[in-house]
């Protein structure tokens, strides 16, 4: 091959198939393996209404007091949950694409850029500085974990897949802290209160974070402030956010940490897709 074949081969725009419609186009360069016309159908929530839960939709859940007390500071997710992300999530999940965990971590990059500049925002706004520039990063990414049986059935966890990508997008820390506990019985035939209850205790932080293995916390986040310290910002990452049940619940246990590592702990929740 001469040189010029090279590099027309190199520099040319290769054609593939789209991984959801799976038809021969150009691929998009900003979601790379989606073609144009499936990356336009995406309901980007590009402002929130719920600026609690980020919802694109008026959303009367996050009114209600016990919303109010919820452990994680706000929710932001990518996208609505329409017919279409329903559809894809569905085949990552179910389908055997687990390849589109590329162009999601992506959008969840997207989210989560939006959400950093809508906290430095909100900083400046309450300090009414506005030459300071303020800084708003997570210090660490985690996802929502599945139980071990979700686990063989599924051969991965679609959560942690997409949340191991955007930390490496982000350079941060990923860290696996959180076990889903298995209940026995089926969830139909239990009460309201027993299922809450149920979901009270189905998440715990793994047990194998050995109080040793913390001392490397430190390097982790802001440095502590003499007489005080930054909170860790802990980003938890699922794929759909519904009621907001799940992220609180993990958010509640992720509070845990802060006995261990004696600083404060704030969890953000960030999901694919809002519904
Ligand atoms: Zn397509
Ligand atoms: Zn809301």
């Amino acid at each position: 091959m001469s040189i010029g074949n090279v590099l027309r081969t190199l520099l040319m725009p290769t054609r593939e198939n789209c991984l959801v419609c799976g038809q021969s186009a150009k691929l998009g360069l900003m979601l790379p393996l989606l073609c144009e016309r499936c990356a336009s159908r995406i309901p980007w929530i590009v402002k929130p209404r719920c600026v609690v839960c980020g919802r694109a939709q008026g959303c009367p859940d996050c009114q209600r007091p016990e919303a109010k007390a919820r452990a994680f500071a706000l929710n932001r997710s990518a996208v609505q949950y329409d017919a279409t992300m329903r559809e894809w999530i569905s085949a990552y999940k179910y389908g055997g694409v687990e390849r589109l965990a590329e162009p999601f971590s992506i959008m969840l990059e997207q989210a989560y850029r939006r959400m950093c500049r809508e906290e430095v925002g909100r900083a400046e706004a309450a300090h009414r500085a506005r030459f300071k520039s303020h800084v708003f990063k997570a210090d660490l990414i985690t996802w929502v974990p599945v139980s071990e049986k979700r686990l063989q059935e599924r051969g991965f966890n679609q959560a942690e897949l997409m949340a191991r990508k955007l930390a490496k997008r982000l350079k941060l820390p990923a860290r696996d802290l959180l076990i889903r506990n298995v209940h026995t019985g089926k969830q139909s035939f239990k009460s309201r209160a027993e299922r809450l209850r149920n979901l009270d205790d189905a998440f715990s932080l793994l047990p194998n974070l050995d109080p040793g293995g913390f001392q490397k916390w430190e390097a982790i986040g802001s440095p502590k402030r003499p007489g005080g310290s930054f909170p860790i910002v802990v980003l938890l990452v699922d794929d759909i956010y519904t009621t907001g049940t799940t992220a609180a619940v993990c958010a509640s246990v992720l509070k845990g940490l802060e006995n261990v590592l004696d600083r404060p702990v704030l969890v953000y929740s960030l999901t694919l897709a809002r519904s």
